[in-house]
């Protein structure tokens, strides 16, 4: 966090909330035309001897992936760091399919060896120790133990080295693509997946529909905004273009190439013209870093693949409102993730909009009645304040001096069904003995005497 707001610093960058402002247009230009500049992508790939595959969820997505590797006699893939892969549990189902997938990245690397899910968007294994990195090598690799994270980096340089090498195809994301030329960007600080993308004879893109942007030159504004974003770099280590198979007289590059663009879900946020804007989200994870939820609870409690406030707006728009429908809630609206994302998505108004979607629903489908009838109450007492003075007189003659666990001792025939559940795990504080008012008015009278 110091980094980043140490790289926005207008003696670091001029006028970053401009570039904000400017990404954010961009974004919204791109998503409100998405039609447009997804099939400009398309021929500009064509043209230049790639080939473009439209996957309508994971499953598509995942047999093309295994259909081709069967066909070209794959045996091993390379893979980049990829939000969009995991989002379709890609590693699984081609490893069912008997071929050696290996991950990259190394955080990645690190969580492929321990079978476990990206704890952040950008630094996957960020919950990791040293010493839990030192465990899973010495376990999976069978090596002598190294506690030193520079040493642990060069055995995992050692180690997928000769996996790049031995690839037939290698499979990153992107970052962005851009309509107008039809080249794919990958931004990233290790090689890793300059190296997936080169050194393989076929190359594989995987990407979410909603990275396409409409013009090269908008990537300067996003190149700006994302590693400050990311991780306080005025710009990443590699920037890498990736522009189709290699062509006549070129002496490097892939013999095939392919762009699979998934919708996943994407596509039923564009009905809403105002939700719609969850798409802008380049993926450099400082709403999870600024979000006190996010650090409080980490990223293996979300329920899917996207963590934090930007996994809070997006997984129950692709998945249904219905499907976790805890999620938007577990928020403080406190606002951080707005003022920090680098394309102005207006989280904290989203949610609120899917908690408003999600009441709908519930209440559509009956649940909910409970919780109404009680708050009709409330308010209705709230709004009688001769009617709440008496209920709390009441209270504190018939519980007298009670402490603890008062309100669960009360007959069950008493309560509403959701207030037993409540009860399991907490209580009320017992009712005062005597009230705020009545204190206030024999304090008034005290005066008045005098
Ligand atoms: S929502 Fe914004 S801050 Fe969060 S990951 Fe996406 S671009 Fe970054």
């Amino acid at each position: 966090m110091d980094k980043r707001a140490h790289s926005i610093d207008p003696a670091e960058i001029d006028d970053f909330q401009g570039l904000r402002t400017q990404a954010n247009a961009i974004k919204k230009h791109a998503i409100d035309n998405l039609d447009y500049y997804l099939e400009q992508l398309e021929q500009n790939v064509i043209a230049r001897g790639g080939k473009v595959i439209w996957c309508r969820d994971a499953n598509e997505a995942i047999q093309f992936v295994a259909t081709l590797a069967k066909d070209k006699g794959v045996k091993r893939i390379v893979k980049s760091k990829s939000m969009t892969t995991e989002e379709i549990d890609l590693n699984e189902h081609i490893e069912h399919t008997g071929i050696d997938v290996v991950e990259t990245d190394l955080g990645e690397y690190i969580l492929q060896l321990a079978h476990e899910k990206p704890y952040h968007i950008v630094a996957p294994a960020l919950h990791m120790t040293r010493y839990e990195v030192a465990d899973v090598f010495t376990k999976n690799l069978h090596i002598a133990r190294e506690e030193e994270p520079e040493k642990q980096t060069q055995i995992a340089r050692r180690v997928l080295r000769e996996k790049f090498l031995t690839a037939e195809l290698g499979i990153t994301g992107a970052n962005f693509l851009i309509a107008d030329s039809g080249a794919i960007v990958l931004v990233e600080n290790e090689g890793n997946a300059r190296l997936s993308s080169s050194a393989p004879r076929i190359q594989v893109a995987i990407a979410g529909l909603e990275k396409v942007i409409p013009r090269a030159q908008d990537l300067a504004t996003f190149l700006k905004v994302l590693g400050r974003s990311a991780t306080g770099q005025p710009l990443t280590v590699y920037t890498s273009f990736l522009s189709g198979p290699r062509r006549q007289g070129e002496i490097d590059g892939p013999e095939e190439f392919y762009l699979v663009l998934i919708d996943n879900g994407r596509t039923r946020l564009l009905a809403d013209e105002h939700k719609r804007q969850s798409l802008y989200c380049i993926r450099c994870g400082a709403c999870l870093n600024h979000c006190p939820v996010y650090r409080k609870i980490g990223g293996h409690n979300y329920p899917w693949v996207y963590s934090g406030p930007i996994g809070a707006i997006i997984s129950p728009q692709f998945h249904g409102v219905t499907k976790d429908p805890w999620l938007p809630f577990a928020s403080s609206l406190c606002g951080a993730c707005a003022e920090v994302c680098p394309v102005k998505i207006d989280i904290p108004k989203v949610l609120l909009e899917l908690r408003s979607d999600i009441t709908t629903a519930k209440r559509k489908e009956g649940a909910g009645k409970w919780e109404r009838l009680a708050f009709r109450v409330f308010s209705y007492v709230m709004q009688r304040p001769k009617l709440y003075e008496m209920g709390a007189a009441m209270a504190s003659a018939v519980f007298p001096g009670s402490q603890g666990k008062w309100l669960s001792s009360l007959p069950s025939f008493m309560l509403l069904p959701p207030t037993k559940n409540w009860l399991s795990k907490r209580d009320l504080p017992p009712p005062a003995e005597r009230s705020f008012r009545s204190l206030w008015r024999e304090r008034e009278r005290a005066k008045g005497g005098k």
